[in-house]
C-alpha cells in the first residue's frame, strides 16, 4: 500500500456490523461482562475505546511501529512518554525544542528527578559529549521551531543504539506522510495531532507509536494509570483528518515553495528559515530523511516594529499560536511563543524581534501573496 492510500485504508476503516464506511463513534465508559472477566476486547474506556483503538491502529501503520496510543493533547503524550522514565534518569533534548516541552521538563517533571540537558542536536558530537551515566534517551525535533533546524536522525539512532539509549522523535512538523523516524532507527515517535494530522483547527490530540512490544507494554501502564486519553468523539475527528493528510500535505508543500520563492524578492526580508533553500544549513540531511519540506517558513522583516505592523494588517494570515492547519497562521515568536526565554538567550538562538514564523495553509497562494504584500508595505 502507498501512503496516500495508506492514509485512507491503513488502520481499521469500517463497522463490521453496519457496513458503515467510518468508525462509530463509541460514546461509551464501560462494557456489559457476559460472567466475571468475559469481555470483548473492551472493560473501560480509559483502558480501551474502540474508536480510540481504530485511530491507534491507524497512527501505528502510518509511523509503521507496533503500537500506537492516542492522547488529550500532545503534552499529555509526551508527559506519558516522559512517565516510562524514573528518578534519577537524564534525557538529552534539542535545545529549541517546542515551549511547551522545556517547560514541562524544565518545571514539571525535574520535580519527580527526571533531569534533563539541551544540546543543539544537529551536531550528534553535542549529543555525545552531553551523555552521562545517568543518561537513558535522547529526543529530538527535526525539523525545529522557529528556526527549523534539522537534525541527522540516522546519526543520532546509531549513537543512541551504540549506547543503550531510547531515541525518541517528535515527528509534528513533518507528520507520517513526509517522515517516518521509526524507519530511521527511532524508538519512539510523538505527535502533536492538533496540528497537521487533525489539520482543521478543532481539535487537540497527542499521538504516541512506539517501535517495540516492551516499550508498548510501558507506555500502555503510563497511559492507563493516569488517563491523559483521547475522547471518542476528537478519535473520530482525527481520522476525518487523517484522511486527507495527503491532499493536504501536497497543497501546502507548494504553496509554501511559493511564498518562499515571492519572499526572496522582497528587499524587506532579511534572513529566511526554510528547509528547502539550497542555503539552508541541514538541506541535505533533511533530503535524505523527508519526503517533502513543510509548510513552516521563519523570515527576519528588520524590526520588531515591521512585524507588528504586518502581524496587524494581514487580513487572511490568522494571527494564532499553532500550526499546520487549512487556513495560514502567522505569529512573531520573539513576542509570542518564545516571548517567556529572555532576550539575550533569544538572540543567541536567532530569535529576533523582526522574526516572522507563518504556517502556509490552502487558500490561493497568490491572495497570500498579495495580503502579506499590501501588510508590509502599508
Ligand atoms: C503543539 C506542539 C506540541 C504540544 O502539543 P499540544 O497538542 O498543543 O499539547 C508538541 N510538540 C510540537 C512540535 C508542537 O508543535
Amino acid at each position: 500500500m502507498r501512503k496516500k492510500t495508506r492514509l485512507i485504508h491503513g488502520g481499521i476503516t469500517s463497522d463490521e456490523h453496519t457496513g458503515a464506511v467510518s468508525v462509530p463513534v463509541y460514546q461509551v465508559s464501560t462494557y456489559k461482562q457476559d460472567g466475571v472477566g468475559q469481555h470483548k476486547g473492551y472493560e473501560y474506556s480509559r483502558t480501551g475505546n474502540p474508536t480510540r483503538f481504530a485511530l491507534e491502529e491507524l497512527i501505528k501503520e502510518l509511523e509503521g511501529g507496533c503500537a500506537g496510543f492516542a492522547f488529550g493533547s500532545g503534552m499529555a503524550a509526551i508527559t506519558a512518554v516522559m512517565m516510562t522514565f524514573k528518578q534519577g534518569d537524564h534525557v538529552i533534548f534539542t535545545d529549541d525544542v517546542y515551549g511547551g516541552t522545556y517547560r514541562f521538563v524544565s518545571k514539571v517533571i525535574n520535580r519527580f528527578g527526571i533531569e534533563s540537558s539541551f544540546v543543539d542536536t544537529s551536531e550528534t558530537a553535542n549529543i555525545e559529549a552531553a551523555i552521562t551515566d545517568k543518561t537513558k534517551a535522547v529526543y529530538v525535533e527535526t525539523p525545529t521551531n522557529p528556526l527549523l533546524k534539522i537534525t541527522d536522525m540516522k546519526k543520532v539512532a546509531e549513537l543512541a543504539k551504540s549506547r543503550g539509549l531510547t531515541f525518541i522523535v517528535d515527528n509534528t512538523f513533518s507528520t507520517p506522510y513526509w517522515q517516518n523516524p521509526l524507519e530511521a532507527g527511532a524508538d519512539i515517535v510523538i505527535h502533536s495531532a492538533t496540528k497537521y494530522l487533525g489539520g482543521h483547527s478543532d481539535v487537540v490530540a497527542g499521538l504516541v507509536v512506539v517501535n517495540s512490544e516492551k516499550t508498548a507494554e510501558d507506555v500502555h501502564f503510563v497511559m492507563n494509570s493516569t488517563g491523559g486519553v483521547l475522547g471518542p468523539q476528537d478519535s473520530w475527528l482525527l481520522m476525518r483528518g487523517i484522511k486527507t493528510l495527503g491532499v493536504r500535505m501536497e497543497e501546502i508543500e507548494s504553496n509554501t515553495k511559493s511564498f518562499v520563492e515571492f519572499l526572496e524578492t522582497l528587499s524587506e526580508v532579511t534572513t529566511i528559515y526554510y528547509p528547502g533553500l539550497k542555503n539552508h544549513k541541514g538541506r541535505q540531511v533533511h533530503e535524505t530523511q523527508a519526503g517533502g519540506y513543510g509548510g513552516m517558513i521563519s523570515f527576519d522583516v528588520g524590526s520588531g516594529e515591521r512585524a507588528g505592523q504586518v502581524l496587524r494588517n494581514v487580513k487572511y494570515f490568522t494571527l494564532a499560536e499553532s500550526l499546520g492547519a487549512v487556513e495560514s497562521l502567522i505569529s512573531v515568536p520573539a513576542m509570542m511563543t518564545h516571548a517567556s526565554i529572555p532576550a539575550q538567550r533569544r538572540a543567541e538562538l536567532g530569535i529576533t524581534d523582526g522574526l516572522i514564523r507563518v504556517s502556509i495553509g490552502l487558500e490561493d497562494i497568490e491572495d497570500l501573496k498579495e495580503d502579506f504584500l499590501q501588510a508590509l508595505r502599508k
